[in-house]
Order: structure tokens, then C-alpha cells, then sequence
């Protein structure tokens, strides 16, 4: 098989990861992909049957249950197939990413999913984004970011897309939301959100997606022949 590359891109919630790497795998014709659709979808599922995220004795009794497929259309955009339904959209809400955050937290939802992230990373060059990216999943990965910004600009960012899109939105709730989800990701005990030892820091509250877009292609290319 061909060498691969892989490119680890972690952050907390709203700091333009997504954004950003999809640019970048577009960019140097990477697969691009996002883990937080994952818990995501397994946030979607657990709420479907009335399982509370925190009862982990109900999510370890239907995790069996469900199987998740990430595909790729025709746009080359990512889609969250679970048990046989795409679902990439149900899963965006505010609800699921507060769900999607506390059912993330068992080891047996993240023992589940960590062998289907290392085998997309096994056959492709990619870009993945997450929490736990450069400290667990792709601990050998070729580059490491650690994406943040302040929790001010985070809310701004999130609460102008609402905003653009035609959605009533609250600063001050999002800012609450984001503080919460960003204090359970830090705190739970497996595969908490931080930064790799040998990750670059890069701090976009003051930049634009341009400029984040150019500085981490510089990064890239010094560590990756591209
Ligand atoms: O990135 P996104 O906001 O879609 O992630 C939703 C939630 O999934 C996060 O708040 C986090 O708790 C969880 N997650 C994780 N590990 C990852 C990616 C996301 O625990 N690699």
C-alpha cells in the first residue's frame, strides 16, 4: 500500500476547524474528515431511542445496535450514513452538539469509533479534525495543529452563521453553550480535549479564514511533500 499522510487538526468547539480543513484538504486534494459528525451521529442515535447521553448503561446496550458509514457525494462532502440513512443533517443542532459532547465521554462509544477513524487514515491522505485527533487517534500523525480562539470570538463566529443563514440566535446562550461543551470536553477523563505535546498552537481570534488557510499551508509544506 502507498505511504499516506495525515494531517491532525484539534480545537474546541467554533474555532473554524471545519472551516479550515476543508479549505486545506481541498487545497492538497486531501479526504477531509470531520470526527464530530461521528459522535455526533451516535448523539442522534441514542436520542431516537429515548436513551439519556449520560446513561451509559443505555448507550453501551444499543451501541451494538448502530453502524455508521461516512460517505462522500458526488461534491466530495462528507455524509453520515447511520444504519442505512443519511442523517448528515438532522445532526447539527445545538441539542445534538450538547448530546453529542456528553455521549462522547464513554469509552465504549470512543473504543467503538476509534477503529473506523484509524482505517480511513489507513488508505487515504487525510485531513481529520476533532478533540482527540494528534493525542490519540493519529498519534504518528505527519502534522498536529491545535486550533483555538478566544470563547467571545467563537460565539460571535457561530452566532453570525446562524444569523446568515436566517436562524434566531442568542449571543449570550451560545457563549453559555460553548463554555459548557468546551468544559466537558477538557475535563472527561478519556481522550479529553488538549493539545499534543508536538502540535502547533495557532490562536484565530485575530485572523481571517484566509489568513489561518495560509498560515497552516506554510506549516504543512515544511513537514509534507505537497
Ligand atoms: O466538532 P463537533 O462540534 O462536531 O463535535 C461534537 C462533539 O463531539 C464535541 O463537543 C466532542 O465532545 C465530541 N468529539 C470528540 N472527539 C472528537 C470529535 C468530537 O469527543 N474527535
Amino acid at each position: 500500500m502507498a505511504k499516506t499522510y495525515s494531517i491532525a487538526i484539534d480545537g474546541p468547539a467554533g474555532a473554524g476547524k471545519s472551516t479550515i480543513a476543508r479549505r486545506l484538504a481541498k487545497e492538497l486534494g486531501y479526504h477531509y474528515v470531520d470526527t464530530g459528525a461521528i459522535y455526533r451521529t451516535v448523539a442522534y442515535f441514542m436520542d431516537l431511542l429515548g436513551v439519556s447521553p449520560k446513561d451509559v448503561d443505555g448507550v453501551e446496550r444499543y451501541i451494538d445496535e448502530l453502524t455508521i458509514q461516512i460517505q462522500y457525494n458526488e461534491k466530495g462532502e462528507q455524509r453520515m450514513i447511520m444504519n442505512g440513512m443519511d442523517v448528515s443533517d438532522d445532526i447539527r443542532t445545538q441539542d445534538i452538539s450538547q448530546k453529542a459532547s456528553l455521549v462522547s465521554a464513554h469509552a465504549v462509544v470512543r473504543d467503538v469509533m476509534l477503529d473506523m477513524q484509524r482505517n480511513v487514515a489507513k488508505k487515504n491522505n487525510v485531513i481529520m479534525d476533532g478533540r482527540d485527533i494528534g493525542t490519540v487517534v493519529l498519534p504518528r500523525a505527519n502534522v498536529k495543529i491545535f486550533l483555538t480562539a478566544s470563547v467571545e470570538v467563537r460565539a460571535k463566529r457561530r452566532y453570525d452563521e446562524l444569523v446568515a443563514k436566517g436562524t434566531k440566535a442568542d449571543l449570550n446562550k451560545i457563549q453559555e453553550e460553548i463554555r459548557q461543551r468546551d468544559h466537558q470536553d477538557i475535563t472527561r477523563p478519556i481522550a479529553p480535549l488538549k493539545q499534543a505535546r508536538d502540535a502547533i498552537l495557532v490562536d484565530t481570534s485575530n485572523m481571517t479564514i484566509n489568513e489561518v488557510v495560509t498560515a497552516l499551508l506554510r506549516i504543512i509544506k515544511e513537514k509534507i511533500p505537497v
